[in-house]
């Protein structure tokens, strides 16, 4: 029997005609794969999902190939080039879809030969034509007097497919003139610019020159309009000349996470590619195949169960709410439903039940949005078991070795041993990621966004520098063995920041909620640089009381007696939702009523928590001051100073994150006594890139010359007002950052604790005036990583 490919833009119209076309043949079918949409979902087709699905429903009798749309054909030409199928004929009809895999179907059932069956496909459209007493092919349009012509070159790479046939359609519509278009190359044509269908006749593809023909009053605009839209590519080009999501230009490698390590490299698996759906499933295989749904859901699970109980803190976080997705009930019963109900196979149905799901996590926003990855990751966990395929991830080894893969997911950086993995390289994510926030976490030097990582090969040695932000392959004996000796020396703070020749820069800790306070205290941070608030109001229907909260608030402060403790008031809203604070639906939350504008609608919740923390303050001997976030405007510092004041609150700051603050910082200095730089959202806001996006990971960089030049407005005004100007921003925990930073003037910098060992020697290794010299430098250059360059030259750093 032959097979049957069936070719479609739309991965929903090809089901539903082969479950159509199915019902004509009870039972007894010929093998068939379809091969609909393009990589991600999104609408087209694709030449190596074809030549896959060729191969797989190969046989000696042939296979016969049907395409819903004459644009499918190109995909399918190159596909019957990508194979390599000795003695099996493969031919792509021109038969009608629906229409032809009906009657192409019944025909390979009764076994008929690969030409019986295209011959039956073609004509099945006869029945319809003469019931409705169509003309048989219309006959080439005649060209009209006095019409003007025009020869164009196409320069789209799909040519004159179904999009830009129905664009250029859409577009003459409205003028009165009567367009034909002919192809030169292939001598077809010319055919009426009125149906898209008729366009799609001429095969046009690019490179070739059609020929462009309109009469009517406004042929001459009807011209124009045409030679704009070839001109333009129909809007194709730029997509076919860039990579997708990879910006104008990566810039690494970006070091994202401190330290220097050597070893070998080990190359993680590709991820998985989405399945190819092929024949509904016969009624009686369905229950066994979904049942094997639940059987992978399990094992994965389980493995990732496992793992955590391995490893303890943040992974361990990570792997468990890893592994309740990966057997949820809900989504276990979805992509059952699937294989029940529409014969789809195990692995397709799991991977389409994840895409929705993630999909439906994008559309959110927020910390949801952010569960994407890990929804990726478990699809993919899942769907390898259902094949028997390696399972992605961590390759498991027990000597060091350097870890190098396109990108992490969370549960993959999770489950790195620090002790064998000793660096991170990955191809893409910028200084925000992920991979970014983890690997600085776990101590583990990393690179990011290192164009040409995925060509380092297995067992490569390699030298990463996470502080220089440096790659360096093949390094020498000598390199090699100054590294080695680096990493026996731990990187441990002593509880005194302070450069070469001593200029003081207190080094603070950022925490996030009493518990992680044992972390900083360890790390002998110097106090507490901020002390975000938002764990106290999280999944809560209401604010806590002011003695709940004083007596959260206290517990932090006995921890540092005598010490600083900068404690930033809520932040609600954008990247930190709160049910009841933050309203349901904003078009563009980050731009909405977050930080500090909740206080416009809710000033009770400011005003308790002043209370709460005054409170606390008075019994314990910490030297606390208060913040608050996103403050925009002078009047907003004055305001919230003002309520501070109210409350005996003495050391009042205000965050700079947004460039109105940052612009404005002078006047704002006039009712405050300190600010801190949140440099997260100072580089998202500056660069109007979403601080959440992996895809704008490279414009959120806080190395970009804009995100420098802006802080520098903050600290020239915190010198003007001869008043402190701290960081807190991830951009602290940056060693080389840091030391521009204060170059720039920065008294105190705030970190994740992990980073202050790092920070604090590489300060102690350059005096202030090659921090000063660091700055001036970076702030010249025009590029993140000239930024980098020239830091790392004034610091002396990777020489
Ligand atoms: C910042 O924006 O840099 C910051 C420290 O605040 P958060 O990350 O909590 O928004
Ligand atoms: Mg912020």
């Amino acid at each position: 029997m032959i097979g049957v490919v069936v070719v479609s833009h739309s991965p929903q119209l090809a089901r539903s005609a082969v479950d159509l076309a199915l019902e004509m043949v009870h039972g007894v079918s010929p093998r068939i794969s379809i091969a609909a949409g393009v990589y991600d979902g999104s609408t087209g087709t694709d030449a190596t999902q074809i030549a896959a699905s060729i191969a797989e429903v190969a046989s000696p009798d042939g296979v016969l190939v049907l395409v819903d749309l004459g644009s499918a054909v190109l995909s399918a030409g190159l596909a019957l080039e990508l194979i390599d199928l000795p003695g099996v004929e493969v031919r792509v009809t021109s038969a009608p879809f629906v229409e032809g895999l009906m009657a192409g179907l019944v025909r390979a059932a009764a076994g008929s030969s690969l030409d019986e069956v295209e011959r039956e496909a073609r004509d099945s459209l006869e029945s319809k034509r003469s019931q409705l007493g169509d003309p048989a092919d219309a006959p080439p349009e005649a060209p009209t007097e006095g019409e003007l012509t025009l020869d164009l070159r196409l320069r789209n790479p799909s040519g004159l497919h179904i999009r830009p046939a129905s664009m250029i359609v859409l577009a003459l519509t409205p003028l009165d003139a009567t367009v034909t278009i002919a192809n030169l190359r292939t001598g077809s044509g010319p055919r009426l610019a009125n149906s898209p269908t008729k366009l799609l006749t001429l095969a046009a593809q690019k490179g070739d020159i059609v020929r462009v023909s309109a009469s009517g009053t406004q042929a001459r605009e009807a011209l124009d309009t045409v030679r704009g839209m070839v001109a333009d590519g129909f809007g194709e080009l730029e997509q076919a000349t860039e990579p997708p999501a990879s910006g104008p230009s990566r810039g690494g490698p970006i070091g994202v996470s401190p330290g220097r390590a050597v070893g070998p490299v080990v190359r993680m698996p590709e991820p998985l590619e989405s399945p190819h759906g092929g024949a509904p499933l016969p009624g009686p295989d369905r229950s066994g195949a979904a049942d094997r749904i639940d059987a992978a859901s399990s094992a994965v699970a389980q493995s990732l169960r496992a793992r955590a109980s391995s490893v303890s803190g943040e992974p361990r976080a990570v792997l468990e709410a890893a592994a309740t997705l990966a057997d949820d009930p809900s989504t276990i019963s979805e992509a059952r439903a699937a294989v029940l109900e529409r014969g789809e196979s195990p692995e397709v149905a799991v991977w389409s039940t994840f895409e929705r799901l993630a999909e439906d996590f994008a559309s959110q926003g927020g910390r949801i949005r952010e569960r994407v990855a890990d929804l990726h990751d478990i699809r993919n966990r899942v769907v390898a078991q259902l094949l028997g395929r390696e399972i992605p991830g961590v390759p498991a080894r027990t000597e060091p070795f350097v870890l190098v893969a396109r990108d992490l997911a969370p549960a993959d950086t999770a489950l790195l041993d620090p002790a064998v993995c000793v660096a991170i390289i990955t191809r893409e994510g910028g200084p925000n990621s992920h991979t970014a926030i983890l690997s600085r976490s776990l101590g583990l030097p990393a690179l990011v966004s290192v164009d040409d990582a995925l060509d380092l090969a297995n067992g490569t040695i390699v030298l990463v520098d996470g502080t220089a932000g440096t790659l360096t392959v093949d390094p020498t004996e000598a390199q090699i063995s100054e590294v080695r000796a680096q990493a026996v020396a731990v990187v441990e703070f002593d509880g005194v920041g302070h450069t070469s020749d001593d200029h003081r820069v207190q080094l603070l800790a950022n925490v996030g909620s009493p518990a992680s306070v044992a972390g900083a205290i360890s790390a002998a941070a110097e106090g507490v640089g901020l002390f975000r608030t938002e764990f106290l109001f999280l999944d809560r229907s209401e604010a806590p009381s002011v003695d709940e909260q004083a007596s959260a608030y206290a517990e932090v402060f006995a921890a540092f007696p005598g010490k600083r403790v900068i404690v930033r008031t809520l932040d609600a809203g954008a990247d930190k939702p709160l049910a009841f604070v933050t309203q349901a639906k904003e078009t563009n939350p980050a731009l909405g009523v977050r930080g500090y504008r909740t206080t416009w609608r809710r000033p009770e919740l400011l005003e308790d928590q002043l209370a709460a923390i005054a409170l606390a303050e008075s019994a314990h001997r910490a030297k606390v001051e208060v913040m608050a976030p996103m403050i925009d405007t002078p009047d907003e510092a004055a305001d919230f100073a003002s309520r501070c004041a109210a409350h005996g609150l003495s050391m009042v700051g205000v965050m700079i994150e947004t460039p109105a603050a940052a612009i404005t910082a002078q006047e704002i200095f006039a009712s405050v006594d300190f600010v801190s730089l949140g440099t997260n959202d100072l580089a998202q806001y500056t660069m109007a890139a979403d601080r959440e996006s992996a895809d704008l990971a490279l414009l959120g960089d806080p190395w970009q010359p804009a995100v420098l030049r802006m802080m520098r407005l903050a600290f020239d005004a915190g010198a003007a007002a001869g008043k402190p100007v701290s960081v807190c921003g991830e951009a602290a925990s940056d060693p080389m950052l840091a030391a521009v930073l204060v170059g720039l003037g920065a008294s105190s910098l705030s970190m994740s604790p992990r980073a202050l060992g790092h920070v604090s020697q590489l300060l102690r290794g350059v005096t202030f005036d090659e921090c000063r010299d660091a700055a001036a430098d970076a702030l010249d250059a025009s590029t993140p990583q000239g930024a980098r360059t020239a830091a790392a030259s004034a610091l002396r750093i990777g020489s």
